[in-house]
């Protein structure tokens, strides 16, 4: 364990060193490691991806097995590329700080929702975008009150205050399109709401909102209320409050415990209903999309559903690009908030195990178009504190190259708004 720990260690300077150079289209140049001082062009709608927990060697993981060797993933084909630092006040980050400093520029405590060290409120990229007057959209496969998308459109001291958040998202930010699972937040305890409490999935799921019945309070508010596939196709364009499972829309489970990763409504079903929705305002939009499958099947170390909520985000992605090449003055990123699980790519070789329990080896894998395996092998069932690649395409892609720290995405995007120099 030791030794892995070590080589991971070294892979992550060796991303470092390899930081400065912009991959596009399979072809390796060589850029400044200082981004532009000003981007090309104003981006009028921003698109951003999150893989919760999806590390470099996760993407390579998803690539080698979706497009093989020499392929691209939709999230890699794309001109610009970045390394983030993903530390928060301590050196491994959860996805509460780290979202923090993505969306709002600070370096918080784990567990701080849009407030910094002091606790105090600090104002979020989905909150500027609103002051211009774009819509703006939260989209994600976890709990819509889930750290990731809670950064963005409320400001809590602790992530497990998700009813508040909800109620923050309704009544202060006012985000135009909601849509995930994590239902149980909205209900009081006692009312199931759609989904039924305890259900023989997980039968630890059950209805504990703190905040009263926040579905009725978002219907009073003018959402449409929707928690199907069907019902969401139907909603017309406007607010929309779409919770479609009582938690996650999956099921984190050990490999062959009842892990299922198969949501009701694809990544990409909810990315394609919110663009068709937000890009109705002529002003823009502000919409984050994110991938939960991807931290926590690697948290129960679990290869095979890692990959394969990968491939989600990918097609999700590929939905967003779609878009962004009908409308340029889009920017598209792609990025992680940490790495999960210590993530590495193995050869073939009966050998080299060295974990035990949940963090043997899995796989193999197949190498897409060839007759090639690889494995998978873990080093911890939490989060660690290696760098994460970005990468970016459209309106103002041009300003995310070199090494940053996380908190450089925030003031990037503003200056791709022409808010700051
Ligand atoms: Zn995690």
């Amino acid at each position: 364990m030791k030794n892995k720990k070590r080589s991971i260690v070294q892979a992550a300077l060796c991303l470092t060193a390899a930081a400065s150079l912009v991959i596009s289209g399979g072809v390796v140049h060589a850029k400044g490691s200082t981004a532009a001082a000003k981007p090309a062009t104003k981006a009028k709608n921003v698109i951003l991806f999150v893989g919760d927990g999806m590390g470099a060697a996760q993407r390579d993981a998803i690539r080698l097995n979706t497009v093989g060797l020499n392929g691209n993933l939709q999230m890699d084909d794309m001109p610009y590329s970045a390394l983030l630092r993903t530390h928060s006040t301590v050196a491994v980050t959860d996805s509460a700080a780290a979202g923090t400093a993505i969306a709002s520029g600070v370096k918080t405590y784990n567990g701080a929702v849009g407030v910094d060290v002091n606790k105090k409120p600090v104002k979020t990229l989905l909150e500027v975008a609103k002051g211009l007057g774009k819509s703006t959209g939260l989209v994600t496969t976890s709990q819509i009150t889930d750290a990731t998308p809670a950064v963005f459109g409320s400001h809590v001291e602790d992530r497990s205050q998700q009813s508040k958040i909800a109620k923050q998202y309704l009544d202060n930010s006012k985000v135009d399109v909601l849509l995930g699972g994590g239902e149980d937040f909205w209900y009081p305890a006692g009312n199931p709401g759609k989904f039924e409490d305890h259900p023989a999935e997980d039968p630890t799921e059950e209805s504990k909102g703190t905040e009263g019945n926040l579905v009725d309070h978002a219907k009073k508010l003018g959402y449409q209320y929707v928690t199907s596939k069907e019902e969401l196709q139907k909603a017309k364009y406007g607010k929309i409050l779409g919770l479609f499972a009582n938690e996650e829309m999956f099921q984190q489970k050990p490999e062959g415990e009842g892990d299922v990763y198969n949501p009701v409504v694809p990544l990409k079903d909810m990315t394609q209903k919110a663009l068709d929705t937000l890009s109705t305002n002529k002003k823009g939009f502000f919409l984050m999309v994110e991938e939960e499958g991807t931290d926590e099947m690697a948290h129960e170390n679990n290869a095979k559903l890692t990959i394969k909520a990968g491939q989600e985000l990918d097609k999700a992605v590929g939905v967003a690009k779609e878009f962004a090449k009908k409308h340029p003055d889009t920017l598209v990123l792609v990025l992680a908030d940490h790495e999960t699980g210590g993530f590495s790519l193995e050869p073939v070789d009966d050998k080299d195990e060295s974990g035990d329990g949940i963090s043997q080896e899995d796989g193999p894998f197949s190498i897409f178009g060839s007759k090639e395996q690889f494995y998978v092998d873990w080093t911890t069932s939490g989060h660690t504190g290696v760098d994460v690649p970005l990468t970016a395409m459209g309106s103002g892609a041009e300003l995310f190259t070199g090494v940053h720290e996380n908190t450089y995405v925030h003031d990037a995007i503003l200056k791709a708004w022409g808010l700051k120099k």
